[in-house]
Formats: structure tokens, sequence, C-alpha cells
């Protein structure tokens, strides 16, 4: 299975997709992670990203189109896949369009998570404390004015990918303010047809 979680930052995609990846045994694909991962890892596109996500911006097309033509090759994907935080442009979703082209292959589901931009920062800050109590490191852009720009590109940039994807009659939308357990059961019905 093939699927794509859209929605703004904070809108529970990373919860999700970490069920979905217990039940249906295929990876997630975070963008975010990995980039995480190479800056953490000093890596040329880590040193590259790093002020930039820490401002709240978008990473390059090119970097993260790179980092997933790369990633949906490795033998885990082969049964399916599971992506977070990509396409988050339209020029991404059209990269991905082509990649997935090249190997005959479609999206199964592209479901969206709608949440209030006036809940976001709450539960970003909610992240935050609750990282913070269990010991571990906050994400350098869980602040609130790293967050304001990071909502101001999902506005600007990645609202566009979900009318891509509603345009050609492949989107679903679920309430991402219900209770995660409402939203699981929900994406399990979509993803169950
Ligand atoms: P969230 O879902 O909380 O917005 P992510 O962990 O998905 O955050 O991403 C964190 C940061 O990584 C983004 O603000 C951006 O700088 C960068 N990033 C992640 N995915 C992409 C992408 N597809 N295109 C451009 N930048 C990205």
């Amino acid at each position: 299975m093939r699927l794509l979680l859209l929605g703004p930052p904070g809108a529970g995609k990373g919860t999700q997709a970490a069920r979905l990846v217990e039940k249906f045994g295929i990876p997630q694909l975070s963008t975010g992670d990995m980039l995480r991962a190479a800056v953490k890892a000093g890596t040329p596109i880590g040193l590259q990203a790093k002020a930039v996500m820490e401002a709240g911006q978008l990473v390059s097309d090119e970097i993260v189109v790179g980092i997933i033509a790369g990633r949906i090759e490795e033998p885990d994907c082969a049964k399916g896949f599971i992506l977070d935080g990509f396409p988050r442009t339209v020029a991404q979703a059209e990269a991905l369009d082509a990649m997935l082209r090249d190997k005959k292959m479609g999206l199964d589901s592209v479901v969206e998570l709608k949440v209030d931009d006036t809940k976001l920062l709450a539960r970003i800050e909610n992240r935050a404390r609750e990282t913070l109590a269990a010991g571990g490191t906050v994400r350098a852009d869980d602040n609130a004015d790293a967050f304001k720009i990071r909502l101001d590109a999902y506005h600007q940039q990645t609202a566009p990918v979900s009318n891509y994807y509603a345009g050609r009659g492949q989107l679903k939308t679920i309430d991402g303010m219900a209770p995660v357990e409402h939203v699981s059961k929900a994406l399990d019905a979509i993803l169950a047809h």
C-alpha cells in the first residue's frame, strides 16, 4: 500500500504513520525525520538544511526529492510506504508522480488531516513540554517563532498540494481535531476501501 498523509505541522501525521507501520508492516518515510538525521550526522545535506529547518522554512525541492527518490528504491519499500511530510510543494508532488510513473506505480490513498490553526500551536507546545519531561531534546523548530513560519509555509506552499490531489479526485479528508482513536478509525475506514 502506498499512502500519502497530508496536513499542517502538528496535525498528527506522525502519530498515525507510526500506528500504520505496525499494522501494515510498511515503512514510514518522513522527510522531516530523515532531514533531522542528516543534520545530526552532519552530512552535506544536513549542513545545508540545518539553518533552514531551524527557522521553520522549507528545504529545497531538489534536496527532498533526491532523498525520497533514493529511499523508495530501498527493498523495504517494495510492499509500499507511508509518506509523511512529503510532498510539501506542488513541484514535489509532480516529482513524486514522475517517480511513480517510471516505476509503473500509483498512490493507493491520499489523506489529509484537517486541524484548525488555532489548535496547532498548543499541540506543538505540548509536544515540547512532554519531550522535556521525558528527558528528551526539544526540536529546534518546536517554538512559537519557528512555528509561525512553518504554518505560513504550510498555507502558502503545502495547502496547494491538497488541491493538486483533490483536482484529480484522489483526496480524502479526516477531522484531525477528533480524539486520536477517532482519527485512527476514520483513517482505517478509508484504507479498507
Ligand atoms: P512538521 O510535520 O512538524 O511540520 P517535519 O518533521 O515534517 O515537521 O519537518 C520539519 C522541517 O523539515 C520542515 O519545517 C522543513 O524545514 C523540513 N522539511 C521536511 N520535509 C520537507 C519537504 N518535503 N520539503 C521541504 N522541507 C521539508
